[in-house]
């Protein structure tokens, strides 16, 4: 599971954690969100969000 930072105002979307607000499941991918769905902070768009690299990266296994 990864995370992904918003550019704009530094929210941070979680994939395990999902984002409840909005009826996104836990566990959803970020690349799995609609296209529809913006920042819960600031109403950016997915394009403005990226991936938070640091730590955890054990975690693909492709
Ligand atoms: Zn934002």
């Amino acid at each position: 599971m990864a995370r992904y930072i918003c550019t704009v105002c530094g929210y941070e979307y979680n994939e395990e954690d999902g984002d409840a607000d909005n009826d996104i499941l836990e566990g959803t991918l970020f690349e799995d969100l609609p296209a529809e769905w913006t920042c819960p902070m600031c109403g950016v768009g997915k394009e403005d969000f990226e991936k938070d690299f640091d730590e955890e990266e054990d975690d693909d296994e492709e």
